[in-house]
């Protein structure tokens, strides 16, 4: 499995802003955030898109959702809330071959996220 720069930032090979990190998952800010808070939550485990997701990383990916879940409400935008994404292949925008959860919010966040059609 090719080795992406998250994978990089798993194995401490390049600097994070880690907000949590347990056996299964690692959660780091955004270097690039579209909101006050924009946070990656990742899987340690390398699944390289949605598309790839099985039966076996059902505990990891809802795990990422736990998490998500505990880091809104530590950054405190649990209340006026936040959205969660996880982008897919060139269609959906993914730049990194890495599944991540991206957790960003607050501010009030458009919709529909596509205003270029
Ligand atoms: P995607 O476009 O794949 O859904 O999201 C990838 C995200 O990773 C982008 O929001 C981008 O800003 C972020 N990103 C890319 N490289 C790095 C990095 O080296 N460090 C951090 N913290 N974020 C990164």
């Amino acid at each position: 499995m090719s080795e992406t720069i998250f994978s990089r930032i798993i194995n401490r090979e390049i600097p994070a802003d880690i907000v949590h990190e347990d056996d299964q998952c690692l959660a780091f800010r955004d270097i690039n955030p579209q909101a006050p808070v924009h946070i990656l939550i990742i899987p340690k485990k390398a699944i390289p898109t949605v598309n790839d997701i099985t039966e076996e990383d059902e505990k990891t990916v809802g795990h990422l959702y736990t998490v998500a879940a505990r880091i809104a409400k530590e950054e405190g935008i649990d209340g006026d809330g936040f959205r969660t994404v996880m982008n897919c292949n060139e269609h959906g925008g993914q730049s990194v071959y890495h599944i991540h959860l991206h957790l960003i919010g607050g501010k009030a966040l458009g919709w529909p996220p596509f205003p270029n059609g």
